[in-house]
């Protein structure tokens, strides 16, 4: 059938934008396996003809790594997919788990010119295709361990990156390309940050994640887990170890509570702990592994973000039969991406808009079932969305046994009390430049979650990438302004 693909059949106007294939949702509840299923080469072929090759590939721009899409897309048009591969890598070393997880229709697609009168490319899933392609074919032996060729002396200076998340392997990546000795140290026994004791297995395979590092470990970083610095060693301590730059990545890992009478009730969990019991500690393979988690039968998911789609699926997948989402403003302000929003309602996960949480109620130390009140919308507030205001006199009962709070996460203090003279802002993120990653400390530079608060895994990678160039510069000219 490939073989009859040609730009003649493929006519752009002609192609609608091809589905990405999904488990059924009433079979996919029951398992963690992943939901989406990749693009088939047919697929990936057709959905790469439907791009237009723009002189002026608006696409580029809403990439905050700026792959050369055009140039990958075309690659793929012609076969070459290990070719599109490597020009996807020469801006981005993660780029399976970035065709999962990255809000494309913030971004690339959303700049996309087809998205003017029709759907746009399906820049993602493109690029997951190329990604997953590999790494099958690496499994089955087609194809010799694909990055191999890529490993190179490191022999330029020590640099120190502290936490192993999107950030930190990206800066760690850059600076290892360029000849640098790159040490990242990592506070959990496993490197990866968010990606694996944050996003479920079904939406991101930790084997994808584990492979992509991999590659990075590839080009010579080293990663040293179980290594909490601010408690183990501290900044002086790696400069005085002959690290010549740090960076430091150490996310927003910090879970808010709403300080609602209740909370310290059995069965109350951050969505950190949640997630992290099941997706690190892999609760879910019970009893393989004997990571203990309430599972609870009926559950209650406060928050309308990322963090709470995957709490509330994971939630239904470890049994639950009744999951609540509890959200105080309506689906439309709702910051998770459309896709899992969808995914989300056809798992059968009912959603309590324009609700709030004002109590938890417990029975023998339990919780019992949560008390909320309705809200309306009011004015936009600073975030641009409407404020939700309480409606007096309206509030209601759900019986719950489980209720994950996954309204935010703030910085850990943990290695920015070690730093005295470090400039925080007044929520405790670090304070860094925001083109080049500089802190007021000289040879110290942050990014990611840490200085921006929770974002996304492509701004995270971006601000690693940037710090790597700032690095490469300070350490070669010794020059701080
Ligand atoms: C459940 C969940 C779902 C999400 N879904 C999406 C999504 O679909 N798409 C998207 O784009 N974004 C998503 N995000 C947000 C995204 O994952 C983050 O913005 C991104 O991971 C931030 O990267 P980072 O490198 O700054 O920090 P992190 O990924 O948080 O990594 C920080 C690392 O630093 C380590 N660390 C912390 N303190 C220390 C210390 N003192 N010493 C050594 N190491 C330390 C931590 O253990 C961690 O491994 C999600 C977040 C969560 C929590
Ligand atoms: S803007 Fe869209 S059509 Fe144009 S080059 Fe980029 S992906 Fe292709």
């Amino acid at each position: 059938m490939t073989e009859k693909i040609n730009k003649k059949e493929f006519k752009k106007e002609k192609i609608p934008r091809m589905a990405m294939p999904e488990q059924d949702p009433e079979k996919r509840i029951r398992n963690f396996n992943e939901v989406t299923l990749g693009y088939t080469e047919e697929d990936a072929l057709r959905e790469a003809f439907r791009c237009i090759q723009c002189r002026n590939p608006k696409c580029i721009k809403g990439c905050p790594v700026e792959i050369d899409i055009k140039s990958f897309i075309k690659l793929i048009k012609e076969k070459k997919f290990d070719e599109a591969l490597e020009k996807i890598r020469e801006k981005n070393g993660l780029p399976a788990m970035c065709g999962r997880v990255c809000p494309q229709e913030d971004q690339c697609e959303k700049e996309c010119i087809l998205s003017i009168k029709d759907e746009p490319v399906a820049i993602g899933r493109l690029e997951r295709y190329v990604a997953d392609r590999e790494m099958k074919q690496v499994a089955e032996g087609i194809k010799e361990c694909a990055w191999s060729e890529v490993t190179k002396k490191c022999t330029r200076g020590k640099v120190a990156v502290i936490g192993s998340g999107p950030a930190g392997l990206t800066c760690g990546a850059e600076l290892a390309r360029m000849g640098y000795r790159v040490t990242i140290f990592e506070a959990l026994h496993k490197p990866g940050g968010v990606l694996v004791y944050g996003i479920p297995e079904f939406r991101l395979p930790k084997e994808v994640v584990q492979k992509e590092i991999d590659y990075i470990k590839s080009l010579g970083v080293k990663i040293e887990v179980n290594m909490v610095i601010g408690k183990i060693l501290t900044i002086d301590d790696l400069f005085k170890n002959g690290f010549k730059a740090v960076f430091i990545s150490t996310g927003a890992g910090l879970p808010y509570f709403m300080g609602i009478p209740g909370e310290n009730l059995n069965g109350v969990y951050s969505a950190n702990e949640y997630l992290t019991r099941s997706n690190l500690m892999k609760a879910y393979r019970f009893p393989e592994c004997d990571t203990p988690i309430v599972k609870g039968l009926r559950v209650a998911v406060v928050g309308g973000g990322n963090v709470a789609l995957d709490s509330a699926r994971t939630a239904k997948r470890l049994g639950a039969e009744k999951v609540y989402l509890i959200y105080r403003r309506s689906e439309k302000e709702m910051p998770a991406r459309d896709e899992e929003v969808e995914h989300t309602r056809e798992e059968g996960i009912e959603f309590k808009l324009l609700a709030s949480p004002v109590e938890i109620i417990g029975k023998n130390g339990w919780v019992d079932k949560i008390r909320c009140i309705k809200m309306k919308l009011g004015e936009p507030d600073d975030s641009g969305r409407r404020r939700p205001l309480p409606v007096e006199g309206s509030e209601f009962d759900i019986g719950v046994d489980v209720v994950i709070m996954a309204i935010g996460q703030g910085p850990n203090p943990l290695l920015t009390s070690s730093v005295p003279h470090l400039e925080l802002t007044k929520w405790g993120n670090i304070k860094a430049d925001p083109v080049n990653g500089k802190t007021n400390i000289e040879g110290v530079f942050a990014g990611g979650d840490i200085v921006t608060g929770a974002a996304t895994v492509i701004l995270a990678m971006g601000a690693g990438k940037n710090a790597a160039k700032a690095m490469d510069e300070y350490i070669r000219t010794g020059i701080w302004q």
